[in-house]
């Protein structure tokens, strides 16, 4: 969307001009286009097949070993980023060193080679051939709504090494940004993770492309480097001209160029209330999570992808409450074995320093679904209702050998630091019971063979994510060694609600008194039980709900990284007495928009307060 006040007939439009693009990385910065161009390697033949495929193979060769030199000092210049990049730029570059080893890209090019093809010509041809069976995988349906987000990060990554590839294979350079003036705003077509690497935020005032997407590496590592950021602002750099001023809103994707003196001076208002900002959250980082009436809540994160690492990290949440172990599995070729699995779970691990990390074994089936288990057979969708179906712990102890990969691989890697097992998707004590067996087992088995595993093994937990287990959760407290509550799949299960249909969101509510009775009886049962009780549904993020969620019984909350800092200040605003005044108002209220009216308009008293 685009709207000018003049337009002339060619190049940069004169007067200001806005674009929406996609917002990548939060903040506000005001500043002049450094417009950043990439050399263009020359024109590829990729009709030849009469080259010497020796000679390309060493031409091949040779451009690998220098791709291979340049990842690695790539790598060096790590330790000179904030520590939050490092961990994503470094995954990344991992990736990309593999495929230029011994690699399923490589064999593909090599055979491309033997057909008499130019090697620029037989990397971009395999790397694209990759990237697209990625995207659409042949006799497949195409991946849909987490997968797909994988898919196309994976099928970049492909791209990504192609590219790299073909520069060095025609000696076209890299860009460089050390030229750039300070403060500038970096401009460019588009830009590469390994680009990213290469910016300096404390010089660098924000980042504008062409194309782009909020999923992709760029976007994770742009955030990490907390730089503010818009990417895919289509038609932007038809409008930039030499110093040509911007605005950028990295929190709503709006771009300004050429801003006027009003729009220029609301702008630095936003720098400046969003510097404010950062440094409150930054303050409450260090902050207890404490009620104004002294109790204290845990608040931990969420973890999808070990990417979000670095934000867990700089949240200040006390640990991962849940670790969703199906990344592991999305568009895998293969079930990831012990090995594959512990290296994963170890570091994720360490970098907890001493902080738990629970681990939720692979909650496949329903909305969620993998490349890997679908090929064997399993989790297949041929449920008529997949969300009523085998999904969970119930696909888990059909296929036993896939928990009992798991199991391994975690009690494996639990000698790194506190860890916690949990089950998904438990409907009875039967199922706690079966898994518990199998649980110990595998413990009696690895200590035999001398591996090194806590003792007592670390705890097995559950998720009350149905309302049988909500409903049962006193018995199932004696089964399990803690519960958390998964608001996601209770209030679809609660309110016959699918929790991923557009159409449902007025009748899919977790304020509904339905569901929050049912956290109630959970967390009562917990408290009678002495098992810990906790909360990781997106609830957990909503600093109006999480107050509520106290007074009901909640004591421990996990949720997006991002939510932490402002949940937070929301618990450090109230006290205890509100927190149950709320519960027991809710708890008695008709329907869930009582309930949210009632959040709000606390939620409003609270800041007229502030203000008064
Ligand atoms: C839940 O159901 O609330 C939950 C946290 O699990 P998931 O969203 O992964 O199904
Ligand atoms: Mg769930």
């Amino acid at each position: 969307m685009k709207t000018a006040e003049r337009r002339p007939a060619r190049g940069p439009r004169s007067g200001e001009v806005r674009l929406e693009g996609q917002p990548v990385s939060p903040g506000v910065a005001i500043g002049h286009a450094a417009v950043a161009h990439e050399p263009v390697p020359p024109p590829v033949d990729t009709a030849r097949r009469d080259c010497d495929p020796e000679h390309e193979r060493t031409r091949l060769h040779e451009a690998i070993g220098r791709s291979a030199a340049q990842l690695r000092r790539l790598h060096e210049r790590l330790a000179l980023l904030p520590e939050d990049g490092q961990v994503e730029i470094g995954s990344l570059l991992e990736v990309y060193r593999r495929m230029l080893g011994p690699s399923r890209l490589r064999r593909g090019i090599e055979a491309r080679l033997a057909q008499g093809m130019v090697a620029e010509a037989a990397v971009l041809q395999e790397t694209e051939a990759l990237a697209t069976v990625m995207l659409a995988p042949p006799g497949r349906p195409a991946p849909e709504g987490e997968d797909a987000v994988a898919a196309r990060r994976r099928a970049g990554e492909f791209r990504e090494i192609g590219r790299r590839l073909v520069r060095n294979l025609s000696g076209t350079p890299y860009r460089s940004f050390s030229t750039l003036p300070d403060g500038a705003i970096l401009v460019a077509e588009q830009l590469r993770p390994a680009d990213a690497a290469l910016i300096d935020p404390s010089r660098i005032a924000a980042v504008v492309t062409e194309e782009g997407g909020s999923t992709g590496h760029t976007a994770i590592l742009l955030r990490a480097l907390g730089i503010p950021a818009v990417l895919a602002a289509h038609g932007l750099l038809a409008q930039i001209g030499r110093r040509t001023r911007l605005v950028v809103d990295g929190t709503t994707g709006r771009v300004v160029i050429r801003p006027s003196t009003r729009t220029a001076a609301a702008a630095k208002v936003d720098v400046a209330a969003y510097a404010r900002e950062r440094q409150m959250l930054g303050r409450l980082r260090r902050l207890p999570a404490r009620l104004s009436s002294g109790e204290v809540v845990t608040l931990q994160a969420n973890l999808e992808i070990p990417a979000e690492l670095p934000m867990i990290a700089q949240s200040g949440a006390a640990g991962i409450g849940l670790l969703r172990s199906e990344f592991l599995f999305m568009n895998a070729e293969t079930l990831p074995d012990e090995d594959r699995q512990e290296a994963i779970y170890r570091p994720l691990i360490e970098a907890m320093a001493g902080d738990p990390v629970t681990i939720r074994v692979v909650d496949w089936g329903s909305e969620k679904n993998s490349d890997a288990l679908s090929r064997m057979g399993i989790g297949d969708g041929s449920d008529v209702n997949p969300a009523l179906g085998v999904r969970g712990i119930r696909l888990l102890l059909q296929h036993r050998g896939i928990l009992e990969t798991q199991f391994t691989a975690i009690l494996r890697a639990a000698t790194a630091g506190p860890v916690r097992v949990m089950l998904p998707m438990v409907s009875s004590a039967g199922e706690v019971r079966a898994v518990r067996d199998i649980y110990a087992r595998i413990g009696r088995r690895l200590r035999r063979r001398g591996v090194d595993i806590p003792d007592p093994l670390p705890p097995l937990g559950i998720m009350i994510e149905t309302p049988a287990a909500a409903l049962m959760a006193d018995v199932l407290a004696q089964e399990a060694e803690f519960l958390s509550i998964g608001t996601n799949d209770l209030t679809m299960y609660t309110l016959a609600a699918d929790r991923a249909a557009r159409d449902m969101t007025v009748l899919y509510d977790p304020l509904h008194p339905a569901v929050l009775r049912l956290v109630r009886m959970a967390a009562d049962a917990g408290l009678r039980q002495r098992r810990p009780v906790s909360l990781c549904g997106e609830m957990a993020s909503d600093p109006q709900a999480v107050p509520l969620l106290v007074g009901l019984g909640v004591r421990s909350f996990s949720m997006h990284a991002s939510a932490v800092p402002r949940v937070k200040r929301a618990i450090r605003a109230v006290g205890m007495d509100d927190c149950r005044r709320m519960a027991a108002r809710a708890l008695e209220a008709a329907d869930g928009q009582e309930v949210g009216a009632m959040l709000a308009a606390y939620a409003d008293s609270l800041r007229q307060d502030d203000h008064g």
